[in-house]
């Protein structure tokens, strides 16, 4: 295997570089002073400033040099293989990116009267139509600006729906699994209902005798991720579904795992009533480091009137955005929605088409069981759970044979497995996994790329066996070595910006 090695430049910070006067443009000379001062004069005075911003100084070849450096010191979807388990950082075509930075796009202005941006609201009912298709429900809001906005909006519906009927006074449990998303029990909670947790069977599906004795007339609803986070199908959901509406609650489904079931199942069929979609998960829209992303959700028909507003709507003639909906939860983004990221979906559905998408699930599942099936015979690993099941598009690989055989833990693989080039999994998560790793190498992985893979964590294998000090260590090839993690997390010594900065060291210092 050849050795991977990641730049590693000794970069200051960007205001140690470059020097007083230097600037990354020239502008034309103005030819008179006063023009000047007469632009001052549109400004008011208490607007006004009355020292200049204090900002870094730089050529545009310094600039250009700062930042592809540091590009250097990164690891992204674009330079390597990035299994992390649930977050899905596949590949996502360019021609996506440069259709959403069009100017038509960008200049694009959210006050805008509706009749000069027909084809913005075109774009966004028709992309609003598929996903109901896609997910077999009725109507879809693109409000929600994340998965976890979107599971709050879901559980805003589920409260408004039951304080409709007058029974939210009692009902005030939402039932969780306890392999489901962090984000579950989160948005439950601070929509103020009860989480109620429901454990995992040896075979990694929900526990249908527990579930059965948790629901009660109190019960809101429940949240599934289906296949859930151990990458395995809920197989017994139709029954799951019966269970929850005979009790009078609702189901809502999490559809960050949407892109392993594309085309085959829908969660509509399977009986949910609310679903949300990742967008910057499953439909072309890069993500991570906290960008733009979208949570748009879904309802059957009877819960249509509680979406968050504006919903798109056509009247035959004309796009419009609808805010006369009956129970609505009320607004909860800014603005419409966000349009950049509903473009890339848009364009994505449209080249890939439903065959396309078929094909996405297909190649997501095949690349995961193929991944697991060479992964389990490597010494020290194992897959939990479901033992002799196919796995859906990920699938969770234990360390704690690895870990009490040679003190190697599932962290410890993880910052190894950096100095091959590869990005890690998720790490212990879900947490009914001890040692958790969470691999999803997404469809758009390569069989050269997932048998790489499987080679290193072959090697890392070894290697705990024989030099476990020497992983305890790593990573060694990356820019950045081990760091302590007490102090990266703790605010005495986290600096985030360069007011931060400048306060606790002062300038001249060096840090
Ligand atoms: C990512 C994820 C979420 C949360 O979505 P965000 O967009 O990160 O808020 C919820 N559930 C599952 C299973 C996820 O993977």
């Amino acid at each position: 295997m050849g050795e991977f090695r990641q730049a590693k430049w000794p970069e200051p910070i960007i205001f140690e570089v470059g020097g007083k006067g230097r600037r990354g443009y020239s502008l034309p000379r103005l030819e008179e002073e006063e023009l000047c001062e007469d632009i001052q004069s549109y400004i008011p005075e208490k607007l006004r400033r009355r020292k200049d911003p204090d900002l870094p100084e730089l050529s545009e070849v310094e600039v250009v040099k700062h930042f592809i450096r540091l590009s250097q010191m990164n690891f992204g979807v674009d330079n390597g293989f990035y299994p992390l388990g649930s977050c899905t950082m596949k590949y996502n075509p360019k021609i996506n990116e440069t259709l959403a930075s069009s100017d038509k796009v960008r200049w694009l202005h959210p006050y805008q009267p509706e009749e000069t941006i027909q084809g913005m609201l075109e774009i966004a009912y028709k992309l609003s139509e598929w996903l109901a298709e896609i997910t077999g429900m009725d109507k879809f809001s693109l409000q929600p600006a994340a998965g976890a906005h979107g599971e709050f909006a879901g559980a805003l519906i589920i409260r408004a729906y039951h304080k409709l009927n007058g029974e939210l006074e009692r009902r005030t449990e939402i039932i969780v699994p306890d392999s489901a998303h962090g984000t579950n029990p989160a948005s439950a909670a601070m929509a103020g209902f009860t989480v109620i947790t429901v454990p995992t069977d040896e075979d990694g599906c929900i526990n249908i005798d527990a579930l059965k004795s948790v629901v009660s007339s109190k019960t809101a609803g429940l949240m599934l991720t289906n296949p859930n986070t151990l990458g395995i199908f809920e197989k017994r959901v139709c029954e799951i579904a019966e269970i929850i509406h005979e009790a009078g609650g609702l189901l809502y489904y999490d559809g960050a795992n949407m892109n392993a079931i594309f085309g085959k199942t829908r969660p509509g069929d399977m009986g949910f009533d609310i679903v949300h979609l990742n967008l910057h998960k499953t439909f072309s829209t890069p993500h991570g480091g906290g960008g733009p992303g979208a949570g748009p959700i879904g309802v059957k028909k009877h819960l249509r009137d509680f979406l968050p507003v504006p919903l798109v709507e056509y009247d035959g003639e004309k796009y419009y955005l609808d805010y006369n909906v009956p129970y609505t939860i009320g607004k909860i983004s800014s603005f419409h929605f966000k349009f950049d990221v509903i473009i890339k979906a848009f364009a994505y559905i449209l080249s890939m088409g439903a065959e396309g998408l078929e094909r996405v699930a297909e190649l997501s599942v095949l690349n995961a069981n193929y991944l697991a099936s060479k992964l389990v015979k490597i010494k020290g690993f194992e897959i939990p759970y479901g033992r002799n099941t196919f796995r859906k598009h990920e699938f969770v690989l234990s360390c704690s044979k690895l870990k009490s055989e040679t003190g190697v833990s599932a962290k410890n693989v993880a910052k190894r497995i950096l100095d091959y080039g590869f990005h890690a999994p998720t790490m212990y998560f879900p947490p009914v996994v001890e040692e958790a790793l969470m691999i999803e190498p997404t469809e758009t992985a390569s069989i050269e790329e997932i048998d790489k893979f499987a080679e290193v964590i072959a090697s890392i294998s070894k290697e705990a066996y024989e030099d476990p000090e020497r992983i305890l260590r790593a990573p060694y090839n990356t820019s950045v070595g081990l760091v302590d993690e007490v102090k990266a997390s703790h605010p005495r010594y986290m600096c985030l910006s360069w007011r931060m900065y400048k306060k606790k060291f002062k300038m001249g210092e060096k840090y």
